[in-house]
């Protein structure tokens, strides 16, 4: 199917992004729906058409996220697009996948946004809140009239959950929270923050709602990684909650590793994009790039090259479509995710670093898109479950024993 590209004009980086037609080297398409495949086909030309344009200015400034974008990522009914009521868009699981991998294709940061207002903020809001939680916020959320962040990880817990310092206690019907949350996507853009504590109860989670006395928020700077997303801190010192602000029915730390098992899910469909867009830039540059008398392209180093990283994103294909087939029908385990994550996200790493080679010098610059998602997949790998945590989960799962 790539011959087809032979002899064509140069091309621009732009023209690059705008001809993006995905890779489907094993006619995955025809397993698709009808509705699966719109879903993909629009959030698609949306991130060629509305985001990629202005990527480069939002990675080059101090790390911005376009904002912009909101209302229009709630038209196309991007978050919660997998959550049922509430102006939700009531996707199946494999549609979902789909539109995380297009926001990923245009970048990790776009992909994040819509993972954290769905997976980490709708979702706990929609199975743990109360009906007038819902209410309240789940069609706000929906609608992109409200932004939520999720906060979990703290200074001296990350991977460490159960270490976690922020304290939760109650005095009549408020609760008083105290504690400091990092590396929180949306922080500072958010109107409700989902924060997780340990209380006399075990491990509760609120919802805090911007400018709340005792609340502050403040960016974390110089990232290279995931410049185009907002990351932030949160400090709480002696915060009053209402107990109608508690997500009731979310005890114990099973509740906030539910929602992270929503949002790998969906970075497990997401690095895929990333991976396909490195792919594609590195197949259309060897093809242009004359190297010592002849294309690159014909070159059999970079044959073998272009042929692992097809390989692996076929491969990662099929392991998304499984995952997803299995989380539609109820059937999907922890584990399972566990894997595709930590799969996905390693060679889609790979992949980006592979591609910056075959770039050369140019892929070290932010014309091209390789080093980007490079960098950005550096905080893929770490974040919800490190590629080491995911192994110990599958290492776990199948052995029957909790390596320490
Ligand atoms: C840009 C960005 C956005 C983020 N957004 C959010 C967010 O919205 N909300 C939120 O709550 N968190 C968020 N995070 C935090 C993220 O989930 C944590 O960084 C992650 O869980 C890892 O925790 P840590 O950074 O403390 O690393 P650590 O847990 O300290 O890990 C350091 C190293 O030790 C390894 N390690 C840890 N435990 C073990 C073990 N038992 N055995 C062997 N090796 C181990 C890890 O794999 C890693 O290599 C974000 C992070 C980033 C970078």
């Amino acid at each position: 199917m790539h011959t087809r590209r032979q002899g064509r004009a140069r091309e621009s980086p732009e023209e690059t992004v705008q001809r993006f037609r995905g890779v489907d080297f094993l006619h995955l398409d025809e397993l698709l729906s009808e509705e699966e495949r719109l879903a993909r086909d629009s959030v698609r030309e949306f991130t060629s058409r509305e985001f990629l344009p202005h990527v480069q200015e939002h990675v080059r400034r101090d790390g911005s996220f376009p904002l912009k974008l909101i209302p229009r990522m709630a038209e196309l009914g991007l978050f919660g697009a997998n959550l049922h009521g509430y102006g939700c868009a009531g996707m199946n699981n494999v549609a979902y996948g789909l539109i995380m991998q297009e926001l990923e294709r245009g970048d990790s940061g776009l992909r994040s946004f819509a993972s954290v207002q769905g997976s980490l903020v709708m979702y706990p809001i929609h199975s743990y809140g109360s009906g007038v939680q819902k209410e309240r916020w789940l069609p706000a959320l929906a609608a992109g009239r409200a932004v939520g962040c999720f906060g979990l990880t703290e200074p001296e817990a990350g991977s460490h959950v159960a270490g976690l310092r922020t304290q939760a206690k109650q005095r009549g019907d408020v609760w008083i929270l105290n504690g400091t949350k990092r590396w929180i996507t949306n922080g500072s853009i958010a109107d409700v923050a989902v924060v997780w504590a340990h209380s006399e109860e075990g491990v509760l989670g609120f919802l805090v709602e911007k400018g709340q006395p005792g609340f502050e928020v403040r960016d974390i700077h110089g990232k290279f990684s995931l410049r185009a997303s907002i990351t932030s801190e949160l400090f709480l010192s002696d915060v009053e909650v209402p107990e109608a602000n508690r997500l009731s029915s979310a005890r114990g730390l099973s509740a906030p590793l539910s929602c992270l098992n929503q949002a790998r899910y969906g970075i497990a469909w997401g690095a895929l994009g990333a991976a396909m867009a490195c792919y594609e830039e590195a197949l259309g540059y060897s093809l242009e790039r004359e190297v010592q008398g002849g294309r690159l392209a014909a070159k059999q180093l970079t044959q073998q090259k272009l042929v692992d990283m097809l390989t692996e994103i076929t491969k990662g294909q099929l392991l998304a479509l499984r995952l997803g087939r299995l989380k539609d029908e109820g059937k999907l385990h922890p584990a399972m995710v566990s894997l595709a994550k930590r799969n996905n996200v390693d060679v889609a790493l790979r992949i980006a670093r592979e591609a910056r080679d075959l770039l050369g010098a140019n892929g070290i610059v932010d014309d091209y898109q390789a080093m980007r998602h490079l960098v950005n997949l550096e905080t893929v790998r770490t974040y919800e479950g490190t590629h080491d945590i995911h192994t110990l989960i599958v290492g776990e799962y199948i052995t029957g024993q909790r390596a320490l």
